[in-house]
């Protein structure tokens, strides 16, 4: 895909990541790789205005290129480029402000597998990690531990990250992990949830792996 459509789809999802109510204002960020890096929003800025040069390029070593002086890259550019150089798997970014997500990861508490679909995050459970200053390195290194081999992860005190092959898998994965926080705080606020065994997350993980969601056939079996 060529690089200005590739910040058209940045922008369009981070429009849609606040009109979908997982994002107020100007927090939260998006990145996606492109041809010889990746492409992050600027810092600060207000998603409904934003045009396709205010997308900031960015090499792998941090230098960043942008044509209107006044951007600087999102203050979270460390985690974004560090979990896109370390999974090949993933292409794309969103981290947002999400009201359940962000209520748990202020209680730093993991969303352990209360419900079946938590396998959607590519494991048993999406782990808060520790706390950490925004933008900084060691939130970045946090943010790895937390999201293991996982596409998912809360932050502490901060938000929640979900990643995908593309941007709009990366914003569809956030909408559902906002929906899990929403219901295991629901459930924990009548009783103590239930909690799927280790065996049959491994089942439901297994199935999600041989195509859960792609089905193929206009039948949908
Ligand atoms: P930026 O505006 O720098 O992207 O920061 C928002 C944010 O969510 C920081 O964690
Ligand atoms: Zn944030």
């Amino acid at each position: 895909m060529n690089e200005y459509q590739l910040r058209q789809d940045l922008i369009e999802a981070a429009r849609r990541m606040n009109a979908l109510g997982l994002n107020s204002g100007t927090s939260g960020n998006l990145s996606v790789r492109s041809n010889d890096g990746l492409l992050v929003t600027p810092s600060g800025r207000d998603y409904k205005t934003m045009k396709p040069e205010q997308i900031i390029a960015m090499e792998w070593s941090g230098a960043w290129t942008t044509s209107v002086s006044s951007l600087k890259p999102t203050s979270e550019w460390r985690f974004h480029r560090d979990i896109l150089a370390g999974r090949p798997d993933i292409s794309a970014i969103v981290h947002a402000h999400s009201p359940y997500a962000t209520a748990l990861a202020c209680l730093r508490k993991d969303i352990p597998a209360f419900h079946y679909m938590v396998a959607i995050g590519g494991g048993k459970i999406i782990k808060c990690s520790a706390y950490e200053t925004f933008g900084s390195e060691a939130l970045s290194k946090a943010a790895l531990n937390a999201l293991g081999e996982r596409r998912a992860c809360l932050l502490a005190n901060h938000g929640m990250i979900a990643c995908g092959a593309t941007i709009e898998e990366a914003l569809a994965l956030g909408v559902e992990v906002e929906g899990l926080a929403q219901q295991y705080t629901h459930a924990m606020q009548i009783g103590e949830p239930e909690i799927l065994s280790d065996d049959e997350m491994e089942r439901v993980l297994e199935k999600f792996r041989a195509g859960y969601g792609y089905a193929s056939e206009p039948d949908g079996n």
